[in-house]
């Protein structure tokens, strides 16, 4: 950086320092910028698609090369069980060759006019990019950005969430001969200080964030300054439904992952269940014996289902929900607080919390928890449950668990949420667009529509 300042980045699981990263500053970001220009301008720009695709497949293949280097460095950073790290490294990879197809196929359109003419279209890329990303997901959502933007002829700067700056540093590492100097700058530091100088920059042009709303409002008011094109992908409270005819072990089976992967801290998490009041009882019985049998522990462990939060202050957050919960009168389930073992003393650790009779308006439920807590309401009458799940400021992700499938499209339909998934639930294969409405955001990633956001 250049004040030659650094912060520390600590393991969630023991609390120990793993790494000093550079704190940068505005003076970082305006070098980044400059130097993402000049690369725009001096090569990538005249860059063919062909070239790109096949350096973006060079980026794929150094990726996997060194996929557990890079998976265990996640996992040290973040605190995520070592096999989530694994299958985020695999998407990473595969976004990677996903765009370098794409980037091929990319193209304008010819459209009649009338009178023997014709009008063509061209897909130019806007040149340089300002990335913002969260720490849940540090290198993944790093590749939802970085592909697509460089696979439409971008360079990027980006700026990696500052509890999780190492793994974005050790695809750089690995990539640096592979993509021309310049043509990715990565400054890691503070939001307030290297996120906002980015963000705001006058010779960004084009903003792609992924963060909180709060957050996300701030970088759209930023970008209107200069008028700016913004892709925000924010927020969520997602709900999931269970219709009377579930299979109730695979509606079980779903929603350990739609709430307990990543230790909850997933943007799309299904954190507000809707369980139809006939099998209510039985599904409870069944989700709250498997949310209590979770293994917990250390997330190099590859037994690990549940690993730390990243940050105290995260631990701190989530806590705070669940106490303003019992205060409301809501029922605590299961959990509800830190695991006793001495042995996880000093990590981020909160255990499996199930919650229900809690009111719909209160702040537990209408807010982002972004920790293992799930919320349970039983429900009879399809309407006033449609209307209960669209009651949110959010509109990310959701979940539909039935057998009848004219009720999966009815629910889908009526769902306000931009992914609904159906019997399954957490999965972001490359080639679906991905992203909110409502307050969680604007834009699609992942998808071949993508690059339309990007040029
Ligand atoms: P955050 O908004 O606090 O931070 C996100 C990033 O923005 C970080 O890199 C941070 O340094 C930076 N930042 C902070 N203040 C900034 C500012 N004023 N200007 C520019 N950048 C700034 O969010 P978080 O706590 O890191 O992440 C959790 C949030 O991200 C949750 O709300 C979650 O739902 C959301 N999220 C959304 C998606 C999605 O795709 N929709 C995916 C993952 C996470």
């Amino acid at each position: 950086s250049a004040s030659g300042e650094t912060f520390e980045t600590r393991d969630p699981t023991t609390g120990e320092v793993l790494a000093e990263a550079q704190a940068g500053n505005s003076d970082d970001i305006d070098r980044a910028v400059e130097a993402a220009w000049d690369a725009y301008e001096s090569e990538w720009a005249n860059t063919d698609a062909t070239e790109r695709q096949r350096l973006l497949g060079e980026v794929a293949d150094r990726i996997e090369a060194n996929r557990s280097e890079i998976a265990k460095i996640e996992t040290l950073d973040n605190g995520k069980p070592i096999r989530e790290a694994h299958a985020d490294v695999a998407l990473v990879a595969d976004q990677f060759r996903y765009f370098a197809g794409a980037a091929r196929t990319h193209g304008g359109e010819t459209v009649p006019s009338g009178s023997g003419k014709s009008i063509q279209t061209i897909r130019e890329p806007y040149g340089v990019i300002g990335a913002v990303v969260p720490w849940n997901f540090p290198l993944l959502i790093a590749s939802w950005k970085l592909a697509p933007a460089l696979a439409a002829g971008n360079t990027v700067v980006l700026k990696p969430a500052e509890q999780t700056p190492l793994s974005v540093l050790k695809v750089m590492e690995e990539i640096d001969d592979v993509l021309p100097d310049g043509v990715v700058n990565v400054v890691t530091g503070y939001g307030e200080e290297a996120g906002a100088p980015l963000t705001e920059h006058e010779d960004i042009r084009k903003v792609s964030f992924t963060g909180s709303t709060a957050v996300g409002k701030q970088v759209m008011k930023a970008a209107a300054e200069s008028v700016t094109d913004v892709t925000l992908e924010l927020g969520g409270k997602s709900p999931v439904v269970v219709f009377p005819d579930a299979d109730i072990e695979h509606a079980v089976r779903v929603m350990m992952f739609a709430m307990f992967y990543n230790t909850g801290e997933c943007c799309t998490a299904g954190t507000r269940l809707f369980v139809h009041e006939d099998i209510y009882e039985e599904f409870m019985d069944a989700f709250v014996e498997s949310a209590q049998g979770l293994q917990m522990g250390d997330p190099l462990d590859s037994d690990t289902r549940l690993g730390p939060k990243v940050s105290e202050e995260q631990v701190e957050r989530t806590l705070s929900y669940i106490e303003q919960a019992k205060e409301d009168g809501a029922r605590i389930v299961t959990g509800g607080g830190q695991p006793e073992s001495e042995a996880l003393a000093d990590g981020c650790f909160v255990v499996p919390t199930v919650i229900d009779d809690i009111d719909h308006d209160s702040k537990p439920v209408q807010e982002e928890i972004f920790g293992p807590v799930e919320e349970v309401f039983a429900w009879s009458d399809y309407d006033e449950m449609i209307a209960q799940a669209n009651d949110v400021d959010y509109g990310l992700a959701a979940g539909v668990i039935t057998n009848d499938l004219s009720q999966a499209n009815r629910a889908a339909r009526d769902i306000e949420a931009g992914n609904i998934w159906v019997n399954h639930y957490t999965d972001f294969p490359a080639g679906q667009p991905f992203g909110g409405y409502k307050q969680s955001g604007i834009g699609r990633e992942q998808a071949e529509e993508t690059l339309d956001h990007y040029s």
